[in-house]
């Protein structure tokens, strides 16, 4: 569906590179995130994929056609969720659904069943500058999806929600891909990436460290051993770690489960995609 190669895009006026040669595809139906701290392009490179920020360098295809060829029907064909909401605020949630409806040609959602997508249905009549910083956000995912379009691309579609909320909202993203939607998703939170998509890209200053599906990545960068943890008395608690494999017929693991005093915990040493991200790019996320 997308096709991005050798993107390299400096805003105008500024004299360094934003991006520094990018390179990744997005197949139909696939959840894509970038995954990366503030500043580091994600934004800059949704814009640039939607048609918005124009002169960059290296090719950029959008259903097999580039994205310069593309006119407004782009906009017929994609979905769009800005960072920062941009809604009509004296307007009520449901006039501001409306409105946008009534900008596409095509087929559109019933805007009181939106609402109910991103449990806003019972602030339908409120007017949106009343809403707090979430429910413009929510507001925001629910507007993208309203031509029903093939393709998504949400920036930082979960922040400033609570946990119950950003659950909704990932939940939401997972129907969508049920159902064929292709999803490009940015964030700086490692579990957007890690619960949602099939495949994540590292991006620091610009530039893609690695490209592969978080369950690949764990696997690749974790340690596969058993740390347990155990008593014999009263003393402090001692551990030892043994390998994974084998595990079954390891000797010293088996007698240690039969003659420790007392077993605190048992654990495999998974790494957690932040571990990765920090290991890779020498980057905190939070950065
Ligand atoms: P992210 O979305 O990953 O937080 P951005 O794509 O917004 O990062 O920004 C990437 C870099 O480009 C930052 O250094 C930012 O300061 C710079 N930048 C963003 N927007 C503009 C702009 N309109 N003009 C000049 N520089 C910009
Ligand atoms: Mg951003």
């Amino acid at each position: 569906m997308i096709t991005v190669q050798n993107l390299t895009y400096t805003y105008p006026g500024a004299n360094e590179e934003t991006l520094h040669g990018l390179n990744f595809d997005i197949a139909e139906g696939e959840i894509f995130g970038f995954l990366g701290p503030s500043g580091a392009g994600k934004s800059t490179t949704q814009n640039i994929l939607i048609g918005l920020l124009k002169h960059f360098s290296g090719r950029v295809q959008l259903m097999g056609r580039s994205v310069a060829d593309w006119g407004h029907d782009l906009y017929e064909q994609i979905g769009v969720s800005f960072e920062l909401p941009n809604h009509y605020l004296k307007l009520t949630a449901l006039e501001n659904l409306n409105h946008f409806g009534s900008l596409y040609s095509g087929q559109t959602h019933d805007p009181l069943e939106l609402l109910s997508w991103v449990d806003l249905q019972d602030d339908a009549g409120k007017k949106v500058a009343e809403f707090s910083k979430g429910m413009k956000v929510r507001l925001n995912v629910a507007r993208s999806l309203i031509h029903q379009p093939k393709m998504l691309f949400l920036d930082e579609p979960t922040s400033g929600l609570d946990p119950v909320n950003a659950r909704k909202i990932k939940d939401l993203i997972l129907r969508l891909r049920q159902q064929g939607t292709t999803v490009f998703v940015t964030t700086h939170n490692m579990s957007v990436a890690d619960e949602l998509c099939d495949r994540v890209a590292f991006i620091t200053g610009g530039n893609l460290s690695v490209i592969d599906a978080p369950a690949a990545l764990k696997q690749q960068y974790g340690k596969r051993e058993v740390l347990v943890a155990y008593r014999n008395g009263a003393e402090a608690i001692e551990e030892q770690t043994f390998a994974l494999d084998g595990l079954g017929h390891d000797q010293a693991f088996i007698q240690l489960l039969q003659t420790a005093v007392r077993l605190e915990t048992i654990h495999t040493q998974e790494t957690t995609l932040e571990n990765i991200f920090i290991q890779v790019t020498g980057q905190e996320l939070s950065a």
